[in-house]
């Protein structure tokens, strides 16, 4: 069955680049039938707020979109993503990170941006390790990048990829190799809260039965950790419909730290769903 979501984080109100996201993933199951899945996406809890919620939702049905309930709500299911951590971790597929993001930058010193993110900083010598659990100190749970290769072998790890029925920020489509190492040792539990992003991504996707990952071209090169994810805990792997990313009138994309115009803004300015849905390029009725 066709399966696709919009998976939101509570962390602002929407504005028209999450409207195209959100018509793109609903109109595709008004083409081919099937399930529409709304997802809020709260792990961080230093960013989420109630009220963002209330207005996904509320600019959701403005817009003329349904969805099924219950609304998975991930903060709601933080010891679903705390076993995955913990069989991961029982394969011995994780290591723990002490480290600040301080500490981190510091190691990589000169490297080229975007390192940061790609870090690989291995596990501490077992002493300082041991040293540090007894501290008391908090830390993040790393996946060995190591440890994934020697688990699935040289085969599969050099034969992963996805299929991309939209486009990749760089014209990617069809099938795509997988660059297992692009995200380094990614944390797959933060420090605060024991989950993070990909993790509960992916582990969402596979218990939602998602068959259709429909979102922004800037979550692409996501994808490449995703897909690791989903082989080492043997998930179904979703195909993928990356779309474009809406400029607006300044020719720069939509994003929240921009403070696009959000749709609320542009509802008590008097816009209309059926002309926003014009604009975008979805027309229906209501
Ligand atoms: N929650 C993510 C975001 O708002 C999107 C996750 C996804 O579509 O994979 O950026």
């Amino acid at each position: 069955m066709f399966v696709t979501r919009f998976a939101p984080s509570p962390t602002g109100r929407l504005h028209k680049g999450h409207a195209f996201s959100a018509l793109t993933a609903w109109s595709a199951v008004n083409v081919t039938g099937g399930r529409f899945v709304l997802r809020i996406e709260d792990i961080d809890p230093t960013r989420c707020r109630a009220e963002y919620e209330a207005g996904i939702l509320e600019d959701m049905a403005w817009l003329g979109l349904d969805w099924e309930t219950p609304v998975r709500r991930q903060s709601d299911h933080l010891d679903d993503y705390g076993a995955v951590i913990e069989s991961l971790t029982a394969r011995g597929l994780l290591y723990r990170c002490f480290r600040t993001r301080k500490d981190i930058l510091a190691s990589i010193g000169d490297a080229p941006h975007g390192a940061m993110e790609a870090a690989r900083p291995g596990p501490h010598p077992a002493d300082e390790e041991a040293r540090l659990l007894a501290s008391g100190a908090p830390f993040a749970w790393r996946l060995s990048l190591d440890r994934a290769r020697e688990a699935l072998g040289d085969a599969v790890w050099n034969g992963l990829s996805f299929v991309e029925e939209g486009e990749g920020p760089n014209g990617e489509t069809g099938l795509v190799a997988v660059d297992p190492e692009a995200a380094g040792d990614v944390v797959l539990a933060r420090k605060d809260t024991g989950v993070a992003y990909h993790l509960a991504v992916t582990h969402d996707d596979a218990l939602q039965g998602v068959s259709h990952v429909i979102r922004g071209q800037d979550l692409f090169e996501a994808t490449h950790v995703q897909r690791l994810i989903q082989t080492l805990m043997g998930w179904p792997a979703p195909t993928y419909r990356h779309h474009r990313l809406l400029a607006g009138p300044d020719g720069r994309r939509y994003a929240k730290r921009d403070r696009s115009v959000t749709l609320a803004e542009l509802r008590a300015g008097g816009l209309t769903p059926q002309a926003l849905r014009a604009e975008l390029g979805f027309s229906f009725d209501d």
